[in-house]
């Protein structure tokens, strides 16, 4: 049933999706009018992110440079560092190679320099379509919406993402899934978004079994890049809710790592927001091709080996009360009101890593 009321308003970068479409980077390059670009990775990603730099600097006809200092949570004084480098190299554009955190680093460049951004993402964190920055100083993480971040242009090769080892595909897919579920009870969702967010849903989680069975299952892995560009293009739209803050203050508060800690919490927070948004649970339900969303989701968790208890990620149980505090201390959009001892019962179970249960 179609909302009486909503308003839309297209953004994002231009998309170029399909097997081997980093061949047409340079030729992106070129038409934002990029020289001499400077390509970002992990430290972990070093070795291929050369190689890419190599075969472009071959179609530039000079050579790209290539920094591998991104780090998770986009830390400020490995921006500065970065910021130094390209001043130095009169670099002109950026080129973020591999997941948030490479993306991360390139648009907190953008954001201090405006230069223009192509990112190939290698995971399916989902940052490329966002205009949001999370950076990380002296412990804190601060997020911020910026049209200066908002990249120009995603290469989505899913050539790229064959070599994404089997635990980051699990995690980095049901980060993914989160956007896209967290998505469809958005206060401001509107018809496109939830279209989006369930075909979202659909593919992540078909998709996503495949790959651990398989991980250089070629459409297993089109099928979960194709997901992971609807979930971010989701998230880029719509506000989050209960979810992302229960997300954002565990992350931050015992330092939980991050795609592993959406995964824990998200059938939780799913069912939490099952009696007030009874049409969102029945599409993602449906997308889910099981009879209940929350359910579902904990199944899923379970399908695909993923640790489902926050305390085997590190979350002490003291953690418990200090998480509600904080969670409603300020109040944020959501379907069902947060209430303390609602909130306590969601953590215990997520914690715990029992299946989830709809508070009333
Ligand atoms: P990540 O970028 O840190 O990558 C995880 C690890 O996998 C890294 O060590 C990386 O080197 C490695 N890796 C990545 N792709 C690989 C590949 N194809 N083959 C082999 N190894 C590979 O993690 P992530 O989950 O992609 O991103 C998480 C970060 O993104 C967090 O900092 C999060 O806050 C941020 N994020 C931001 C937004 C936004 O809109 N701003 C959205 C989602 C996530």
């Amino acid at each position: 049933m179609v909302d009486a009321a909503f308003t839309f308003q297209p953004v994002g970068p231009r998309v170029l999706f399909g097997w081997g479409r980093r061949a047409e980077l340079a030729a992106e390059l070129q038409r934002l009018g990029i020289r001499r670009p400077l390509v970002l990775s992990t430290p972990g990603q070093a070795d291929t992110a050369q190689q890419l730099a190599a075969q472009l600097g071959t179609q530039l006809g000079h050579q790209a440079t290539t920094l591998s200092i991104a780090a998770m949570h986009t830390p400020v004084e490995v921006t500065e560092q970065a910021l130094a480098a390209l001043h130095t190299l009169g670099a002109d554009g950026l080129v973020a190679y591999g997941g948030g955190s490479s993306t991360g680093l390139s648009k907190a460049l953008a954001l201090r320099t405006d230069l223009p951004q192509v990112i190939l993402p290698t995971t399916y964190a989902g940052s490329e379509m966002t205009a949001v920055l999370g950076q990380t100083e002296n412990g804190q993480k601060t997020t911020q919406r910026s049209e200066k971040v908002q990249p120009e242009t995603v290469i989505y090769d899913v050539e790229l993402t064959l070599g994404l080892p089997v635990s980051v595909s699990m995690s980095s897919g049901l980060n993914a899934l989160a956007h896209a579920v967290e998505g469809m009870y958005a206060v401001n969702a509107n018809p496109l978004t939830s279209l989006m967010g369930e075909e979202a849903i659909r593919a992540l989680s078909q998709s996503l079994p495949h790959i651990r069975a398989n991980p250089k299952d070629r459409s297993a892995r089109t099928e979960a890049l194709y997901g992971a560009w609807l979930a971010g293009s989701v998230l880029a739209q719509v506000e989050m809710a209960l979810h992302h803050k229960l997300a954002h203050v565990l992350g931050g508060t015992f330092g939980l790592p991050h795609a592993e800690l959406h995964a824990a919490l998200l059938p939780h927070t799913t069912a939490y927001n099952a009696a007030a948004s009874p049409e969102a649970m029945r599409r993602i339900a449906r997308a889910l091709g099981t009879a209940q969303a929350a359910q579902g989701l904990y199944e899923l968790n379970q399908k695909l080996g993923i640790e489902s208890a926050l305390s085997k990620l590190g979350m002490p149980e003291s953690g418990i009360a200090q998480a509600a505090d904080l969670a409603t201390a300020q109040p944020y959009p959501n379907p069902a009101p947060l209430e303390k001892q609602a909130l306590l019962g969601l953590l215990t179970r997520a914690w715990s890593g029992e299946a989830p249960k709809e508070t009333p």
